[in-house]
């Protein structure tokens, strides 16, 4: 049977989502609609705040509701040490594993020429202009393990040295390939303190 378009938008809303297929969009949209409109509307109004309120921070791209977020605006964090990492969600992760008391800067996402992400998709002008302002000591490479990772720590730590900011790489204990969201707080905290510094021979991509 052909659904009402009213539904229809919703079960292709939900299948924009990663992992949702058709199943498990019609397993949401019907639970939703048939056993719990009060947690729709939850969270229809949730997600309709959340647009309006939620941007990136102005210096590290991380989301915040003012204009810097609650690490960049505390005056307790290092700001002369800035880690670089792919997502929000790394951010998360690393804040958990309480191993770090500087700044970061959040790329959402990494550079993949093929899917025409390069350096100013991933906000790499910006981390450009941070890394020659004088500011930094230091700047930890905490990309993903994988190829697109690696490239991306490679690039940067390209922009680091040519700017004479000192760039180490997290290592130790994080699986080749690994998102850093899915490693556990004591695996991620040694992978941080253990950081080795960017040697030249590594970075020519
Ligand atoms: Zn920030």
């Amino acid at each position: 049977m052909k659904f009402p378009e009213s539904l229809q938008r919703l079960l292709l809303a939900f299948r924009r989502l990663p992992g949702i297929g058709p199943k498990s969009a019609q397993r949401m949209a019907f639970h939703l609609l048939e056993r719990d409109r009060e947690a729709a509307l939850t969270l229809a109004q949730a997600l309709s705040s959340a647009l309006s309120s939620i941007r990136r921070c102005e210096r590290c791209r991380m989301f915040a509701e003012e204009a810097l977020c609650t690490i960049c605006a505390s005056p307790t964090r290092d700001a002369g040490v800035l880690c670089v990492v792919e997502s929000p969600s790394d951010v998360i992760a690393i804040e958990e594993s309480a191993s770090f008391r500087g700044c970061y800067y959040v790329l959402h996402g990494r550079l993949s020429p093929l899917d025409g992400i390069g350096p100013v998709e991933i906000g790499l002008d910006g981390l450009d202009r941070r890394l020659r302002d004088g500011s930094l000591s230091e700047v930890i490479l905490a990309t993903s393990a994988t190829v697109e990772g690696e490239a991306t720590a490679g690039f940067i730590a390209g922009i680091a040295r040519s700017s004479g900011v000192p760039a180490t790489r997290i290592a130790r204990g994080v699986p080749l390939g690994g998102e850093l969201e899915y490693v556990d707080s004591g695996t991620l905290s040694r992978a941080m303190t253990g950081r080795v510094s960017v040697r030249d021979d590594e970075t020519q991509f």
